[in-house]
Protein backbone atom coordinates (compact mmCIF):
# COMPACT_ATOMS: atom_id res chain seq x y z
CA UNK A 1 0.00 0.00 0.00
CA UNK A 2 1.75 2.93 -0.87
CA UNK A 3 0.14 6.40 0.81
CA UNK A 4 -0.87 8.96 -1.32
CA UNK A 5 1.72 11.22 -3.03
CA UNK A 6 1.49 14.97 -2.05
CA UNK A 7 -2.46 14.58 -0.88
CA UNK A 8 -3.01 16.07 2.62
CA UNK A 9 -1.75 18.87 4.39
CA UNK A 10 1.51 17.92 5.19
CA UNK A 11 4.96 17.20 3.07
CA UNK A 12 3.70 14.41 0.56
CA UNK A 13 5.76 11.42 0.77
CA UNK A 14 6.46 8.22 -1.19
CA UNK A 15 7.08 4.66 -0.05
CA UNK A 16 8.97 2.30 -2.05
CA UNK A 17 9.50 -1.59 -1.31
CA UNK A 18 12.94 -2.77 -2.87
CA UNK A 19 12.61 -5.94 -3.87
CA UNK A 20 15.04 -8.61 -5.23
CA UNK A 21 16.93 -8.36 -8.91
CA UNK A 22 15.50 -9.85 -11.60
CA UNK A 23 17.63 -12.92 -13.30
CA UNK A 24 20.24 -10.87 -15.69
CA UNK A 25 22.59 -12.70 -17.58
CA UNK A 26 25.25 -10.38 -16.88
CA UNK A 27 23.82 -9.61 -13.35
CA UNK A 28 23.83 -5.89 -14.43
CA UNK A 29 22.08 -3.91 -11.95
CA UNK A 30 18.76 -2.73 -11.86
CA UNK A 31 16.53 -0.53 -9.66
CA UNK A 32 15.42 -2.84 -7.95
CA UNK A 33 19.37 -4.80 -7.14
CA UNK A 34 19.36 -2.13 -3.65
CA UNK A 35 18.40 -3.92 -0.43
CA UNK A 36 15.97 -3.30 2.03
CA UNK A 37 12.82 -1.06 2.22
CA UNK A 38 12.56 2.42 2.48
CA UNK A 39 10.42 5.41 2.99
CA UNK A 40 11.01 8.78 1.63
CA UNK A 41 9.21 12.24 2.32
CA UNK A 42 9.58 15.35 -0.08
CA UNK A 43 7.70 18.53 -1.29
CA UNK A 44 7.80 17.39 -4.35
CA UNK A 45 8.00 14.18 -6.73
CA UNK A 46 9.30 13.46 -10.26
CA UNK A 47 7.88 9.96 -11.76
CA UNK A 48 10.64 9.63 -14.53
CA UNK A 49 10.87 5.81 -14.28
CA UNK A 50 10.44 4.96 -18.44
CA UNK A 51 7.90 2.64 -20.49
CA UNK A 52 6.69 -0.65 -20.33
CA UNK A 53 8.19 -3.00 -22.48
CA UNK A 54 10.14 -5.09 -20.69
CA UNK A 55 6.91 -6.84 -19.10
CA UNK A 56 5.38 -8.19 -21.83
CA UNK A 57 2.11 -9.35 -19.97
CA UNK A 58 1.56 -5.07 -19.50
CA UNK A 59 2.56 -4.44 -22.88
CA UNK A 60 -0.25 -7.47 -24.33
CA UNK A 61 -2.83 -6.26 -21.77
CA UNK A 62 -3.00 -2.52 -23.24
CA UNK A 63 -2.62 -3.92 -26.98
CA UNK A 64 -4.32 -2.33 -29.38
CA UNK A 65 -7.51 -3.51 -31.17
CA UNK A 66 -6.16 -1.53 -34.30
CA UNK A 67 -2.65 -3.28 -34.26
CA UNK A 68 -4.64 -7.11 -34.13
CA UNK A 69 -3.81 -9.84 -32.31
CA UNK A 70 -1.51 -9.34 -29.34
CA UNK A 71 1.91 -11.19 -30.07
CA UNK A 72 2.15 -14.11 -27.89
CA UNK A 73 6.44 -14.02 -28.24
CA UNK A 74 8.62 -11.06 -28.10
CA UNK A 75 12.06 -9.68 -27.81
CA UNK A 76 12.68 -7.05 -25.34
CA UNK A 77 13.59 -3.78 -26.97
CA UNK A 78 14.33 -2.38 -23.74
CA UNK A 79 16.22 -2.46 -20.11
CA UNK A 80 14.65 -4.56 -17.37
CA UNK A 81 13.56 -1.51 -15.42
CA UNK A 82 11.72 -0.59 -17.79
CA UNK A 83 8.60 -2.47 -16.07
CA UNK A 84 6.01 -0.24 -16.03
CA UNK A 85 5.84 -0.38 -12.26
CA UNK A 86 5.68 3.04 -11.03
CA UNK A 87 2.59 3.65 -13.62
CA UNK A 88 0.28 1.95 -11.47
CA UNK A 89 2.35 3.34 -7.92
CA UNK A 90 1.72 6.56 -9.71
CA UNK A 91 -2.25 5.61 -10.18
CA UNK A 92 -3.02 4.42 -6.74
CA UNK A 93 -1.62 7.79 -5.72
CA UNK A 94 -4.14 9.59 -7.84
CA UNK A 95 -2.53 10.12 -11.01
CA UNK A 96 -4.98 9.07 -13.94
CA UNK A 97 -3.37 7.02 -16.99
CA UNK A 98 -4.29 7.80 -20.67
CA UNK A 99 -3.88 6.76 -23.69
CA UNK A 100 -2.61 3.21 -22.25
CA UNK A 101 -3.11 1.56 -26.01
CA UNK A 102 -0.42 4.07 -27.48
CA UNK A 103 2.55 2.39 -28.04
CA UNK A 104 5.40 1.59 -30.59
CA UNK A 105 6.97 -1.46 -31.38
CA UNK A 106 9.58 -2.96 -33.84
CA UNK A 107 9.21 -5.90 -36.09
CA UNK A 108 12.97 -6.32 -37.22
CA UNK A 109 14.32 -7.23 -33.88
CA UNK A 110 16.79 -10.26 -33.74
CA UNK A 111 18.00 -12.32 -30.03
CA UNK A 112 21.18 -10.58 -28.37
CA UNK A 113 23.49 -13.22 -28.84
CA UNK A 114 25.51 -11.29 -26.00
CA UNK A 115 22.48 -10.19 -23.97
CA UNK A 116 22.67 -7.36 -21.28
CA UNK A 117 18.83 -7.88 -19.56
CA UNK A 118 16.48 -10.92 -19.79
CA UNK A 119 15.08 -11.38 -23.52
CA UNK A 120 17.55 -9.01 -24.97
CA UNK A 121 16.85 -8.03 -28.70
CA UNK A 122 18.30 -5.53 -30.77
CA UNK A 123 16.49 -3.78 -33.50
CA UNK A 124 18.29 -3.94 -37.03
CA UNK A 125 18.02 -0.20 -38.51
CA UNK A 126 17.93 -1.97 -42.07
CA UNK A 127 18.62 0.02 -45.21
CA UNK A 128 16.20 -0.26 -48.00
CA UNK A 129 17.45 -3.37 -50.06
CA UNK A 130 16.46 -6.88 -48.16
CA UNK A 131 13.55 -8.51 -49.17
CA UNK A 132 10.75 -8.87 -46.19
CA UNK A 133 8.49 -11.73 -46.41
CA UNK A 134 5.95 -12.93 -43.82
CA UNK A 135 5.85 -16.06 -41.78
CA UNK A 136 4.14 -17.86 -44.37
CA UNK A 137 6.98 -16.91 -46.86
CA UNK A 138 4.92 -13.83 -48.93
CA UNK A 139 6.78 -10.80 -49.86
CA UNK A 140 5.20 -7.82 -47.67
CA UNK A 141 3.53 -5.31 -49.85
CA UNK A 142 4.58 -1.71 -49.97
CA UNK A 143 4.98 0.38 -48.13
CA UNK A 144 5.64 -2.32 -45.91
CA UNK A 145 9.24 -1.68 -46.85
CA UNK A 146 12.69 -2.06 -44.39
CA UNK A 147 13.07 0.99 -42.83
CA UNK A 148 9.82 2.28 -44.64
CA UNK A 149 6.89 2.36 -41.58
CA UNK A 150 7.40 0.56 -38.66
CA UNK A 151 3.54 0.47 -36.99
CA UNK A 152 2.58 -0.10 -40.36
CA UNK A 153 4.54 -3.06 -40.90
CA UNK A 154 3.69 -4.11 -37.35
CA UNK A 155 -0.16 -3.44 -38.28
CA UNK A 156 0.39 -6.02 -41.38
CA UNK A 157 1.97 -8.80 -39.51
CA UNK A 158 -0.50 -8.76 -36.53
CA UNK A 159 -3.84 -8.47 -39.03
CA UNK A 160 -2.97 -9.91 -42.63
CA UNK A 161 -4.94 -12.85 -43.12
CA UNK A 162 -3.11 -16.68 -41.44
CA UNK A 163 -0.88 -14.65 -39.33
CA UNK A 164 -2.29 -14.09 -36.35
CA UNK A 165 -0.52 -16.94 -34.95
CA UNK A 166 2.87 -16.26 -36.00
CA UNK A 167 5.00 -13.85 -34.12
CA UNK A 168 8.30 -13.42 -36.87
CA UNK A 169 8.68 -12.65 -40.17
CA UNK A 170 12.05 -12.67 -42.74
CA UNK A 171 14.79 -10.74 -44.28
CA UNK A 172 16.51 -12.74 -46.84
CA UNK A 173 19.41 -10.24 -48.36
CA UNK A 174 23.06 -11.05 -49.61
CA UNK A 175 26.61 -10.57 -48.04
CA UNK A 176 26.49 -7.74 -49.95
CA UNK A 177 23.52 -6.00 -48.32
CA UNK A 178 24.37 -6.92 -44.99
CA UNK A 179 27.77 -5.31 -45.06
CA UNK A 180 26.33 -1.88 -46.21
CA UNK A 181 22.73 -1.63 -45.19
CA UNK A 182 23.06 -3.46 -41.38
CA UNK A 183 22.88 -0.87 -38.53
CA UNK A 184 22.02 -2.37 -35.29
CA UNK A 185 20.16 -0.28 -32.47
CA UNK A 186 22.02 0.46 -29.00
CA UNK A 187 25.21 2.37 -28.14
CA UNK A 188 26.91 -0.55 -27.40
CA UNK A 189 26.33 -1.74 -30.77
CA UNK A 190 28.05 1.39 -32.09
CA UNK A 191 31.21 1.96 -30.59
CA UNK A 192 32.64 3.77 -33.07
CA UNK A 193 29.43 6.20 -32.71
CA UNK A 194 29.37 6.47 -29.35
CA UNK A 195 33.13 7.10 -28.81
CA UNK A 196 33.18 10.00 -31.70
CA UNK A 197 35.72 8.08 -33.45
CA UNK A 198 35.52 9.26 -37.31
CA UNK A 199 38.05 7.68 -38.39
CA UNK A 200 36.31 3.96 -37.17
CA UNK A 201 33.15 5.49 -38.60
CA UNK A 202 34.54 5.75 -41.85
CA UNK A 203 36.73 2.52 -41.68
CA UNK A 204 34.08 0.76 -40.59
CA UNK A 205 30.85 1.62 -42.26
CA UNK A 206 32.24 3.45 -45.52
CA UNK A 207 35.50 2.14 -47.07
CA UNK A 208 35.22 -0.86 -45.04
CA UNK A 209 35.53 -4.74 -46.72
CA UNK A 210 33.17 -6.90 -44.62
CA UNK A 211 30.25 -6.31 -41.97
CA UNK A 212 31.31 -3.96 -39.22
CA UNK A 213 32.34 -5.79 -35.99
CA UNK A 214 29.17 -5.80 -34.33
CA UNK A 215 27.06 -6.92 -37.61
CA UNK A 216 29.69 -9.67 -38.12
CA UNK A 217 29.22 -11.01 -34.74
CA UNK A 218 25.57 -11.26 -35.02
CA UNK A 219 26.04 -13.07 -38.55
CA UNK A 220 28.53 -15.61 -36.52
CA UNK A 221 26.46 -15.87 -33.23
CA UNK A 222 23.39 -14.69 -34.08
CA UNK A 223 19.81 -17.23 -33.19
CA UNK A 224 18.23 -15.89 -35.83
CA UNK A 225 20.83 -15.71 -38.67
CA UNK A 226 21.02 -18.22 -41.31
CA UNK A 227 23.39 -18.39 -44.41
CA UNK A 228 23.59 -20.64 -47.64
CA UNK A 229 25.05 -20.70 -51.18
CA UNK A 230 21.86 -21.38 -52.85
CA UNK A 231 18.58 -20.58 -51.81
CA UNK A 232 17.81 -23.90 -51.69
CA UNK A 233 19.68 -24.77 -48.91
CA UNK A 234 19.07 -21.46 -47.08
CA UNK A 235 15.47 -21.88 -46.47
CA UNK A 236 15.82 -25.21 -45.44
CA UNK A 237 18.00 -23.57 -42.75
CA UNK A 238 15.32 -20.96 -42.04
CA UNK A 239 12.24 -23.67 -41.65
CA UNK A 240 14.77 -25.24 -39.36
CA UNK A 241 13.84 -22.10 -37.04
CA UNK A 242 10.78 -22.54 -36.90
CA UNK A 243 7.97 -25.60 -34.92
CA UNK A 244 6.84 -26.50 -38.53
CA UNK A 245 9.08 -25.74 -41.97
CA UNK A 246 6.46 -22.90 -43.09
CA UNK A 247 8.18 -21.38 -46.18
CA UNK A 248 8.19 -23.36 -49.56
CA UNK A 249 11.38 -22.62 -51.91
CA UNK A 250 9.92 -22.15 -55.11
CA UNK A 251 7.44 -20.10 -54.64
CA UNK A 252 10.14 -17.63 -52.31
CA UNK A 253 12.10 -18.24 -55.66
CA UNK A 254 9.63 -16.87 -57.75
CA UNK A 255 9.50 -13.73 -55.91
CA UNK A 256 12.82 -13.03 -55.58
CA UNK A 257 13.47 -13.88 -59.39
CA UNK A 258 10.54 -11.20 -60.04
CA UNK A 259 12.30 -8.54 -58.20
CA UNK A 260 15.53 -9.55 -59.72
CA UNK A 261 14.20 -8.83 -63.00
CA UNK A 262 12.82 -5.56 -62.14
CA UNK A 263 16.62 -4.86 -61.19
CA UNK A 264 17.50 -4.68 -64.77
CA UNK A 265 14.59 -2.39 -65.98
CA UNK A 266 15.88 1.17 -65.58
CA UNK A 267 11.70 1.79 -65.08
CA UNK A 268 11.08 -0.78 -62.64
CA UNK A 269 7.42 -0.79 -61.36
CA UNK A 270 8.70 -2.38 -58.22
CA UNK A 271 8.37 0.10 -55.25
CA UNK A 272 11.06 -1.38 -53.75
CA UNK A 273 13.31 -0.73 -56.57
CA UNK A 274 12.60 2.47 -57.15
CA UNK A 275 13.10 3.17 -53.23
CA UNK A 276 16.62 1.77 -53.62
CA UNK A 277 17.30 3.89 -56.54
CA UNK A 278 16.02 7.04 -54.84
CA UNK A 279 17.97 6.54 -52.14
CA UNK A 280 21.17 6.15 -53.34
CA UNK A 281 20.53 9.71 -55.17
CA UNK A 282 21.37 11.10 -52.05
CA UNK A 283 25.45 10.63 -51.63
CA UNK A 284 25.44 10.21 -47.95
CA UNK A 285 22.96 7.12 -48.52
CA UNK A 286 24.76 6.11 -51.83
CA UNK A 287 28.45 6.23 -49.70
CA UNK A 288 27.65 4.77 -46.22
CA UNK A 289 24.06 3.16 -46.63
CA UNK A 290 22.70 1.66 -49.73
CA UNK A 291 24.10 -0.92 -51.64
CA UNK A 292 24.82 -0.95 -54.72
CA UNK A 293 21.97 -2.72 -56.75
CA UNK A 294 22.15 -6.35 -57.57
CA UNK A 295 20.98 -9.52 -58.22
CA UNK A 296 19.57 -11.35 -54.71
CA UNK A 297 20.42 -14.60 -56.85
CA UNK A 298 23.45 -13.61 -57.78
CA UNK A 299 26.10 -15.81 -56.49
CA UNK A 300 28.78 -13.23 -56.73
CA UNK A 301 27.17 -11.43 -54.42
CA UNK A 302 26.63 -14.18 -51.69
CA UNK A 303 26.31 -16.23 -49.24
CA UNK A 304 22.50 -15.50 -49.04
CA UNK A 305 21.17 -14.67 -45.79
CA UNK A 306 18.28 -15.31 -43.89
CA UNK A 307 17.32 -13.25 -41.06
CA UNK A 308 14.03 -14.12 -38.24
CA UNK A 309 12.91 -11.12 -37.05
CA UNK A 310 10.58 -11.06 -34.34
CA UNK A 311 8.32 -7.59 -32.70
CA UNK A 312 10.80 -5.72 -29.83
CA UNK A 313 8.98 -4.04 -27.76
CA UNK A 314 10.36 -0.44 -27.40
CA UNK A 315 8.33 3.21 -26.71
CA UNK A 316 5.06 3.49 -24.43
CA UNK A 317 3.34 6.60 -25.98
CA UNK A 318 1.08 6.64 -23.58
CA UNK A 319 1.37 7.30 -19.87
CA UNK A 320 0.82 9.64 -17.07
CA UNK A 321 -1.62 12.30 -17.84
CA UNK A 322 -0.23 15.64 -17.41
CA UNK A 323 -0.55 19.87 -17.45
CA UNK A 324 2.35 22.03 -19.19
CA UNK A 325 3.89 22.36 -16.16
CA UNK A 326 4.01 18.41 -15.71
CA UNK A 327 2.09 17.94 -13.24
CA UNK A 328 0.36 15.23 -12.94
CA UNK A 329 -3.60 15.29 -12.56
CA UNK A 330 -6.30 13.12 -11.65
CA UNK A 331 -9.31 11.58 -12.27
CA UNK A 332 -11.22 15.45 -11.98
CA UNK A 333 -8.33 16.67 -13.95
CA UNK A 334 -7.06 19.03 -11.53
CA UNK A 335 -3.42 18.38 -10.23
CA UNK A 336 -2.24 16.03 -8.00
CA UNK A 337 -0.37 18.28 -5.49
CA UNK A 338 3.06 17.37 -5.32
CA UNK A 339 3.19 14.95 -7.98
CA UNK A 340 4.88 15.56 -11.19
CA UNK A 341 5.88 12.96 -14.16
CA UNK A 342 8.20 13.73 -17.44
CA UNK A 343 9.79 11.61 -19.99
CA UNK A 344 8.12 8.60 -21.47
CA UNK A 345 6.47 7.26 -17.83
CA UNK A 346 4.55 10.62 -19.07
CA UNK A 347 3.44 9.23 -23.14
CA UNK A 348 6.96 11.66 -23.26
CA UNK A 349 5.12 14.59 -21.93
CA UNK A 350 1.41 15.22 -21.22
CA UNK A 351 0.13 11.36 -21.46
CA UNK A 352 0.29 10.81 -25.34
CA UNK A 353 1.59 13.73 -27.09
CA UNK A 354 2.82 12.05 -29.77
CA UNK A 355 -0.99 10.42 -30.89
CA UNK A 356 -1.09 6.99 -32.04
CA UNK A 357 1.85 7.17 -34.32
CA UNK A 358 5.17 9.24 -34.05
CA UNK A 359 8.30 10.28 -35.70
CA UNK A 360 11.40 8.24 -35.62
CA UNK A 361 13.61 9.86 -33.14
CA UNK A 362 11.82 12.24 -31.31
CA UNK A 363 11.29 10.51 -28.30
CA UNK A 364 14.41 12.06 -26.62
CA UNK A 365 12.92 15.26 -27.30
CA UNK A 366 9.54 14.93 -25.26
CA UNK A 367 11.88 13.57 -22.10
CA UNK A 368 13.97 16.82 -22.37
CA UNK A 369 10.77 19.35 -22.63
CA UNK A 370 8.50 18.03 -20.25
CA UNK A 371 11.54 17.18 -17.73
CA UNK A 372 12.65 21.11 -18.09
CA UNK A 373 9.16 21.59 -17.15
CA UNK A 374 8.26 19.72 -14.56
CA UNK A 375 12.23 20.90 -12.92
CA UNK A 376 11.03 24.16 -13.43
CA UNK A 377 7.78 24.03 -11.72
CA UNK A 378 8.70 21.99 -8.85
CA UNK A 379 11.52 24.78 -8.07
CA UNK A 380 8.58 27.02 -8.06
CA UNK A 381 6.28 24.92 -6.26
CA UNK A 382 9.02 24.33 -3.22
CA UNK A 383 10.60 27.95 -3.55
C1 LIG B 1 18.13 0.86 -27.65
C2 LIG B 1 17.29 2.10 -27.62
C3 LIG B 1 17.45 3.05 -28.63
C4 LIG B 1 16.68 4.21 -28.62
N1 LIG B 1 16.89 5.13 -29.60
C5 LIG B 1 16.24 6.31 -29.55
C6 LIG B 1 16.52 7.34 -30.50
O1 LIG B 1 17.37 7.18 -31.38
N2 LIG B 1 15.85 8.52 -30.41
C7 LIG B 1 14.91 8.73 -29.45
O2 LIG B 1 14.33 9.82 -29.41
N3 LIG B 1 14.61 7.77 -28.53
C8 LIG B 1 15.26 6.57 -28.56
N4 LIG B 1 14.97 5.61 -27.62
C9 LIG B 1 13.94 5.88 -26.63
C10 LIG B 1 14.48 6.74 -25.50
O3 LIG B 1 15.79 6.33 -25.18
C11 LIG B 1 13.57 6.58 -24.28
O4 LIG B 1 12.26 6.90 -24.65
C12 LIG B 1 14.06 7.53 -23.19
O5 LIG B 1 15.35 7.15 -22.74
C13 LIG B 1 13.11 7.51 -22.02
O6 LIG B 1 13.67 8.35 -21.03
P1 LIG B 1 13.10 8.38 -19.56
O7 LIG B 1 14.04 9.24 -18.78
O8 LIG B 1 11.66 8.74 -19.60
O9 LIG B 1 13.17 6.87 -19.06
P2 LIG B 1 14.43 5.89 -18.99
O10 LIG B 1 15.58 6.37 -19.82
O11 LIG B 1 13.88 4.53 -19.25
O12 LIG B 1 14.92 6.03 -17.48
C14 LIG B 1 14.10 5.58 -16.42
C15 LIG B 1 14.93 5.60 -15.16
O13 LIG B 1 14.08 5.35 -14.05
C16 LIG B 1 14.65 4.35 -13.21
N5 LIG B 1 13.53 3.60 -12.60
C17 LIG B 1 12.54 2.91 -13.25
N6 LIG B 1 11.69 2.39 -12.33
C18 LIG B 1 12.12 2.77 -11.11
C19 LIG B 1 11.64 2.55 -9.77
N7 LIG B 1 10.54 1.84 -9.54
N8 LIG B 1 12.35 3.10 -8.77
C20 LIG B 1 13.46 3.83 -9.00
N9 LIG B 1 13.96 4.07 -10.25
C21 LIG B 1 13.30 3.55 -11.28
C22 LIG B 1 15.50 3.51 -14.14
O14 LIG B 1 16.52 2.86 -13.46
C23 LIG B 1 16.01 4.55 -15.13
O15 LIG B 1 17.22 5.12 -14.70
C24 LIG B 1 15.72 4.42 -27.60
C25 LIG B 1 15.54 3.46 -26.59
C26 LIG B 1 16.33 2.32 -26.59
C27 LIG B 1 16.15 1.32 -25.47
Amino acid sequence: AHPPLGAGGTAPGVRATVLPPHDSPRGVASNRDAAGEFELTAQAVIVTSGGIGADHDIVRRHWPERLGTPPAEMVTGVPAYVDGRMLGISAEAGARLVNRDRMWHYTEGVRNWDPIWPGHGIRILPGPSSMWFDALGRRLPAPCLPGYDTLGTLRHLRTAEGLAEHDHSWFVLTQKIVEKEFALSGSEQNPDITAKDRAGFLRERVLGKGAPGPVDAFLRHGADFVTAPNLEQLVDKMNALTDKPLLDAAALRRQIEARDLQMANPYAKDAQVQGIRNARRYIGDRLGRVATPHRLLDPAAGPLIGVKLHILTRKTLGGIQTDLDSRALGADGTPVEGLYAAGEVAGFGGGGVHGYNALEGTFLGGCLFSGRAAGRAAARQTA
